[in-house]
């Protein structure tokens, strides 16, 4: 009598209702790699809290045959997905189920990281040498000399570089726990191979960490042998280049312990000196957006960050966003800034209430976008940018308040006094100091030049704009 495979659900509905047919093709490693798996989830009773990653390639459709929890990876992401889940549900059983293209190729990086992270799942990694569900292109692991689609004259060394050996790869890696490559080409490969799942999975049933098991898996329609010649390529060429065995079984060890993480409220988190206020809905409070803006080194990200910060300090809801090239000096850079008294729906600023433009460039990009009624301020030294009807334009000599008052780099203070003066954010003046104060906490002997250059450049805003 057949005995009934176990760990699966008992009719396979993907085409027709009530059958028990796979898609595989006959003498397909795929089956068998099946098979294994779910006698060992039954044999060890993890199933009710086994998650099997599925990926995309021949065997995408693994969710209509394992009774388990299901998720379907995107190309190549099975890992990354296996990892998500291991975290997001500590204790559960998580299965990665990744071909050679998806592995191997595609998704590599995501699979040796995960790896050399030591994350919590079981990869079971089939290698048929070939990309099997798009029709039999060269994979990472096709041998060299064999036949593919992309290689009908046999893989290239020197055209296409060497088959990827993923066990010996991963085995130069510190975190994981277990490591073994087994074939299912007969039935003495395959008892192997019962033995290198179950361990797998007993490690994830542990909680012990990561576990790669590779197998050697015949692919009769794409290589163009019969299931029988298919067993004896997997075993006498295969082999050769794949040895078999296992690279790695630390499942003797104790798991590693994570370092504890300390429990900080935000405001440590950030370093901040001082309390950070609750944000309290206040409709009577008038939404204000702003865009600050100029080259990397003016401070214009600083600028933002104090209106900001201030904004929470006074129970206003806030958002800031930077946006900056890759120069750290001299590139372009602004960021918006909502100050509400409600929550933000957008952290994004398209049409400024106030735009500051600290650059001729910036003046240039944004000018426009301040819809009538808005505001924009700009260093005076800098031609007078184009604006909207309606829109109200301030030249301010940020830069020479700044140098006059002793600190040339401070122009970007200056704007923050122009603004209070202005009450252009409409935010206490002892929050908005609090929150200049605090952004020089590291470097203490600038509080006082930059509150001198804010007070220079408020009474100058209040008696000339
Ligand atoms: S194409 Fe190859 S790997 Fe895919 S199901 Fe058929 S035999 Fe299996």
């Amino acid at each position: 009598m057949i005995r009934k495979a176990q760990g699966f659900y008992e009719t396979f509905d993907r085409k027709e209702p009530g059958t028990r047919a796979t898609h595989y093709c006959p003498g397909c490693g795929h089956g068998i790699i099946h098979k294994l798996i779910g006698e060992a989830m039954a044999e060890l009773g993890i199933q009710d809290r086994t998650v099997f990653v599925s990926p995309v390639g021949c065997a995408a459709f693994c969710f209509h045959y394992f009774d388990c929890g299901n998720v379907a990876g995107p190309h190549g992401r099975a890992s990354a997905v296996a990892t998500g889940v291991a975290r997001a549900l500590p204790g559960k059983v998580v299965i990665s189920y990744q071909g050679d293209g998806d592995l191997g190729a595609i998704g590599f990086n995501n699979a040796f990281q995960a790896a050399n992270r030591g994350e919590h799942f079981a990869c079971f990694f089939v290698n048929n040498s070939i990309y099997a569900m798009t029709g039999g292109q060269m994979a990472p692991t096709t041998m060299l000399g064999q036949k593919t689609t992309t290689t009908p004259f046999g893989r290239d060394a020197v055209k296409e570089g060497y088959p990827l050996k993923v066990c010996e790869v991963l085995n130069q890696l510190d975190a994981p726990v277990f490591i073994e490559r087994v074939s299912v080409s007969d039935t003495k490969h395959i008892m192997q191979a019962k033995k290198a799942v179950r361990k797998a999975l007993e490690i994830q049933r542990d909680g012990k960490g990561y576990a790669f098991v590779e197998f050697l898996s015949p692919c009769p329609t794409n290589w163009r042998m019969d299931p029988v010649t298919s067993a004896q390529f997997v075993n006498e060429q295969m082999e050769k280049v794949f040895p078999l065995g296992n690279f790695r079984d630390r499942s003797a060890q104790p798991a590693p312990v994570a370092k504890p993480v300390p429990q900080l409220t935000v405001d440590e988190l950030l370093g901040r000196g001082h309390e950070g206020g609750s944000a309290k809905p206040d409709l009577a409070f008038k939404e204000r957006k702003f865009k600050f803006s100029g080259f990397g080194g003016q401070g214009v990200l600083s600028l933002g960050l104090v209106i900001a910060e201030a904004a929470g300090d006074s129970g206003r809801f806030v958002s800031w966003l930077p946006s900056y090239g890759p120069e750290q000096r001299g590139g372009y850079a602004s960021c918006s800034v909502v100050v509400s008294g409600k929550e933000v729906g957008s952290p994004t600023v398209d049409a400024p209430d106030v735009l500051v433009a600290m650059s001729q460039q910036a003046a240039e990009k944004f000018a426009m976008t301040v819809p009538a009624g808005g505001v924009v301020i700009y260093e005076a030294s800098l031609p007078e940018p184009g604006a909207r009807e309606g829109v109200k334009v301030m030249a301010f000599p940020a830069s020479r308040i700044a140098a006059e008052s002793g600190t040339p780099k401070a122009a970007n203070t200056a704007l923050l006094g122009a603004l209070t003066a202005l009450d252009l954010h409409g935010l206490p003046e002892d929050k908005v100091l609090q929150a200049l104060d605090a952004s020089f906490a590291a470097k203490p002997a600038l509080v006082e030049r930059n509150r001198k250059v804010y007070r220079a450049a408020f009474d100058w805003a209040k008696n000339n704009l």
